[in-house]
């Protein structure tokens, strides 16, 4: 019998039905093995109480006590106030959103045990909403054995459910046959690693004595066991895939510049050094008859745009189609603009394809694409339709790389494969990703770095600051705003849920609204419908509000120049790549911008010399070489947001010390074993079977 837990699905457990299991799809969740991979994304400490007088802000905790006083207070906001006391100390629960009930179980004389994050608020330290139960005399302690885990959960599945199906699947990981060790024994010993067995198991239950701190960081033995054997089966992955590519060949297409310089001599502009260099590696990669798989990073606004489109060029030169995709609607747009005015002028015909492209028009972009009418191709993934049939697809742009699945990337391939060769490929992206990672990540691919920007561009100033000086820095956004400014008011927050993010976005905007009636302020987070959302930020970009409070998910597109200031609340706790991509918000416009990092006391050396880097730097490239250095094993931070790649366990920045051992672990397994390259493809990429058909 076949006991690999990866064949049973997860309706064989307990309580899971189609509803349920529905629910779990949407987060990946097929088999009882991924629900076991499903690690959790933080631990609370729930083993013991925490006296109230040595009570830290911002981190979980369970605090027991005696009701002191609960009232209704009013403010722009009316809250239930709630005053405990454990003899060590005092401090204020508050909630906004109460019921009749809750206001006579906290009645003063009450016993309670809450859990909940100690934040600074009106009255000094106080929890907003903890989750709380009022104690009997008689009851037992209801202090839990291991830490408890926090999952990445999704609409409709509260941490209990995850909690209570991880805890079922843990049973039935018995022996080594559920879950099978792929890693030889050899390869385990020389990098130390232990058993995936257990590490699966400690990090789903890690017993109290474990490090907090080290998990939190995703440092511990058991993460980069996993994170280890993920970033193998990538990288064996990308290696077979490379050379399958360049076993099949592709079209030699060399340039003629008979399109291309005409296009240099249009432009407003003359390329920069950079440009001119990323250039002239496409050009000649494009000669050659084995397909181009090539990166291109550059920072945002670096000009990648113009290289893009002087590759399509080289292929239209040589009489074969070029297509550029794009991940959103928006961008794909920009795209067509930029296009439409250097290649119309020279009398190429283009088409755009996107999902909103229907009915008639549909059908005739789809003939032209098919005909060979329409020489480029602009659209979303639209273009990996099967509908859509290329004449002589000879090469694609593929913009912003991570977004796009490496499966799409292949559909791409084989949309030139009928005409006995695959395109040549040009990615994009603006993810400064230093070169030893860019090395791992895109084990498939060769890159070329555009590192340099074009001149003319107003620098924005940096400042890195306590939230001790929150009052002072509140006072110098109304006086920017009262000047006509518009500035953005970042949230960062790790939770759990996208809920919780939004609703600690929302008390911010409540407490600055209190604040500052002076000013009008708007509120955007990745719950709300896109129309409110778009609504918001059309009022901002017409300049009808001061402030807009965020989360750190403000949309892609966001261009607003005469927003000029940004504060980032705990930027601590971001990855720098992602502060960086959140400051190039500002500095679009004509006026000196400013970005305040607004950090929480402590800050552990390593976190101080990080926001340095941004104080001292607005160039991509330098920011991701020095994050890397300054971080071993890393810290916590919201990488796993910027999607790099699509890890499930590892995070590449993260786990950047492992790489150099990944890549001669992957040389050993192909020599000593290479029959388990193809299970560990198959366990870690979820279309490992598309990997082999390239
Ligand atoms: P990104 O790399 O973020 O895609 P774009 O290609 O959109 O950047 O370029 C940003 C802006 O800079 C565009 O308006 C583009 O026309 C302009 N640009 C590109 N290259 C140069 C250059 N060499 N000199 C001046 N402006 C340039
Ligand atoms: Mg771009």
């Amino acid at each position: 019998m076949d006991k690999s837990l990866n064949n049973i699905p997860v309706t064989t457990l307990k309580g899971v039905g189609d509803a349920l299991a529905g629910k779990l799809a949407k987060i990946d969740i097929h088999s009882i093995q991924d629900l076991l991979f499903h690690l959790p994304l933080r631990y609370q400490d729930r083993t013991r109480i925490t006296p109230i007088n040595t009570l830290q802000p911002n981190s979980d905790v369970v605090v027991q006590g005696k009701v002191l006083a609960a009232e209704v207070v009013m403010g722009r906001r009316r809250s239930l106030l709630c005053r405990i006391s454990d003899g060590s100390g005092t401090i204020n629960l508050r909630f906004f959103h109460f019921t009749a009930a809750q206001k006579s179980n906290l009645r003063p004389g009450a016993e309670i045990r809450c859990f909940g994050e100690p934040r600074r608020g009106a009255t000094g330290l106080e929890i907003y909403h903890p989750e709380y139960r009022v104690i009997k005399a008689d009851m037992p302690a209801d202090i839990q054995e291991t830490l408890t885990p926090v999952y990445p959960a999704t609409a409709g599945l509260t941490q209990q459910r995850i909690r209570s199906l991880c805890e079922q699947a843990l049973q039935l990981l018995d022996d080594d046959s559920s879950l099978q060790e792929l890693l030889p024994e050899g390869i385990r010993e020389k990098y130390q690693l232990s058993s995936l067995v257990a590490a699966v198991r400690l990090l789903h239950q890690p017993p109290p004595g474990e490090s907090m701190l080290l998990l939190s960081e995703g440092g511990h033995p058991a993460q980069q066991r996993l994170a280890f054997e993920e970033l193998l089966a990538h990288n064996l992955s990308l290696q077979q895939l490379r050379k399958r590519v360049q076993s099949i060949g592709g079209f030699a297409m060399p340039p003629t510049n008979q399109l291309t310089k005409k296009l240099l001599a249009q432009l407003p502009f003359s390329l920069t050094a950079a440009q001119q260099r990323v250039v002239a590696h496409v050009s000649q990669d494009m000669a050659a008859r084995v397909p181009m798989l090539r990166l291109v990073q550059g920072d945002v606004g670096s000009g990648k745009t113009v290289v893009a489109a002087l590759a399509a060029l080289q292929a239209v030169e040589n009489d074969y189609q070029a297509a550029v995709m794009a991940p959103t609607e928006i961008l794909a747009e920009q795209h067509q603009l930029n296009f439409a005015n250097w290649l119309k002028p020279l009398g190429i015909s283009m088409v755009f394809l996107s999902g909103k492209t229907q009915g008639k028009k549909r059908q005739e972009v789809l003939e032209k694409i098919a005909s060979g009418e329409a020489m480029v191709v602009v659209g979303t993934h639209a273009l990996f339709q099967d509908e859509v049939v290329f004449h002589r697809l000879g090469m694609a742009v593929i913009d912003e790389q991570h977004r796009f699945g490496v499966h799409q990337r292949m559909a791409l391939r084989k949309k030139g494969e009928k005409n006995g060769g695959l395109p040549h490929q040009l990615i994009m992206t603006a993810t400064p990703i230093p070169r030893t990672l860019a090395m791992s990540a895109y084990a498939d691919l060769d890159v070329s770095v555009i590192d340099e920007l074009p001149p003319g561009r107003t620098p924005i100033n940096t400042v890195v600051i306590g939230d001790d000086r929150r009052e002072e820095v509140i006072k110098r956004l109304k006086n920017a705003c009262l000047d006509s400014r518009q500035a953005y008011w970042v949230c960062t927050l790790i939770e759990e849920s996208e809920a919780l993010q939004c609703q600690a976005a929302e008390v911010t905007a409540e407490q600055l609204r209190e604040t500052l009636p002076e000013l009008s302020i708007g509120l955007v987070h990745g719950r709300m419908k896109a129309n409110e959302k778009a609504e918001v930020m059309q009022a901002f970009k017409d300049g009808h509000l001061h402030l807009l409070v965020a989360t750190t998910v403000i949309e892609v597109g966001v261009d607003v120049p005469n927003a000029s200031l940004m504060i980032i609340e705990n930027p601590e706790r971001l990855g720098l790549a992602q502060l960086h991509q959140l400051r190039g918000r500002v500095g679009r416009g004509k006026i000196a911008s400013h970005c305040l990092l607004m950090y929480h006391a402590p800050l552990s050396q390593q976190s101080r010399e990080r926001l340095q880097v941004m104080r001292d730097s607005s160039d991509g490239f330098v920011i991701a070489e020095k994050d890397l250095q300054l971080r071993g094993p890393g810290e916590v931070l919201g990488t796993r947001q910027t999607g790099l790649t699509q890890f499930r366990v590892a995070d590449l920045e993260r786990d950047s010390n492992l790489l150099m051992a990944v890549r001669s672990a992957a040389e050993e397994l192909l020599e000593q074993s290479p029959q388990t390259v193809e299970p560990l493809v198959n366990r870690w990429l979820a279309r490992g079977e598309e990997y082999a058909n390239v």
